[in-house]
């Protein structure tokens, strides 16, 4: 639904984006379906906005009117905490201020990208590499750092087996980066309906989870498995697939519980992680990183009015691989 969303008045730290491009992410429709906890309405969405900058306050430094620019999931953070002063803004210990359903630093509830512009301190804007089209530079300020943050983390590269479990917005990122990180990819999927386009991403090898002989062939393999799944699934059979100190890491975000019986963690010596987007100085580095490798998402451009079609379609797993909503539709 069209509505009318107020900016902050542009303090001196603060840039004004006009929004070209927003990618639609599998947490905005967590969050608009309540799934995550409920919200208060209005409620706009989209943590994955890239523009140029239109305006900015006196005291900016970082960024000029004209740049091509980025905005994530995080609009702050408190700047103090011992993980704000490591780089890991996104696990600030007073929480960092999302890009939507947040409580800004003045009060009102922070309002996402599916809309024509916003206003963000400047520290909190990526500069968007000129090689990166604008509408495919925009998942990568969820998907692609959501995916290249643990996979850098946990060291994929040369000689390092890693699979990707789903292959929708945040997956296709995941096998794409790990690919160029030098890892040899294998991806998880329902079924094979994707198997080409998973090959042509960078993986080497495919399976169907749908078949269970996949988890019997697969046992004791990979040293990094990355679930990007938005519902629950069975850890304790990703789990058996891991071979000595590998990792299972948990990106994708389902609302349920995902048991895991210990017996599973201890052959191996297996772990089972979590990670959450990326700090702001890693997300400028994965975004030089795609520019340097020549790495972009595969993304279907729509108008604002088929975001609930498009939203259907994600639900459906039927994205190849990221719906984008061109803002000038809107505007
Ligand atoms: P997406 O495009 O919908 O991709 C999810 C993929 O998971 C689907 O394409 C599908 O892949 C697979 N899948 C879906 N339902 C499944 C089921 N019932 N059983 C098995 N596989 C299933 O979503 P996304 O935007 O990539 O986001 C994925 C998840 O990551 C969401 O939960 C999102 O909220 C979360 N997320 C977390 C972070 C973080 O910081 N940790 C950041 C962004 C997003 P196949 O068709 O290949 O099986
Ligand atoms: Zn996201
Ligand atoms: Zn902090």
């Amino acid at each position: 639904m069209r509505t009318t969303i107020e900016r902050r008045d542009l303090g001196p730290r603060d840039v004004l984006i006009e929004i070209r491009y927003a990618g639609i992410c599998h947490s905005d429709i967590h969050t608009v379906r309540g799934e995550w906890g409920p919200i208060s309405y209005p409620q706009t969405v989209g943590h994955e906005i890239v523009g140029a900058v239109t305006e900015v306050g006196a005291e900016v430094a970082r960024h000029a009117v004209g740049d091509r620019v980025g905005v994530g999931c995080m609009v702050n953070s408190c700047r103090e905490c011992v993980n704000c002063q490591a780089g890991q803004e996104q696990y600030c210990l007073a929480g960092n201020t999302g890009t939507y359903t947040a409580v800004d630093r003045d009060g009102t509830i922070t309002q996402g990208g599916y809309s024509t512009h916003i206003v963000v301190d400047e520290d909190f804007v990526l500069r968007v590499p000129e090689s990166i089209p604008y509408e495919k530079a925009a998942p990568l300020l969820c998907a692609g750092i959501t995916t290249y943050s643990p996979l850098s983390h946990w060291k994929a590269g040369p000689g390092s087996k890693v699979a990707v479990v789903g292959l929708g917005g945040l997956g296709h990122m995941a096998v794409k980066i790990a690919a160029a990180m030098g890892a040899e990819v294998t991806v998880l999927s329902q079924t094979l309906g994707k198997k080409d386009d998973g090959l042509a991403f960078g993986a080497r090898h495919y399976y169907a989870t749908g078949d269970p002989d996949t988890f019997e062939k697969l046992k004791n393999t990979f040293d990094l498995i990355v679930n990007t799944v938005s519902a629950p699934v069975d850890m304790g059979a990703y789990l058996s697939l891991l071979r000595l100190d590998g990792t299972l890491v948990a990106v994708g975000a389902p609302p349920e519980p995902l048991p895991v019986q210990v017996f599973a963690l201890f052959g191996n010596r297996r772990s089972f992680a979590g990670s959450s987007i990326g700090g702001i100085a890693e997300t400028q580095e994965m975004l030089d990183f795609c520019a340097e490798h020549g790495i972009a998402p595969e993304v279907e451009v729509i108008d604002g009015d088929a975001v609930n079609e498009a939203y259907e379609r994600v639900l459906k797993s039927d994205v190849r691989y990221r719906f984008v909503i061109d803002i000038d539709s809107i505007r």
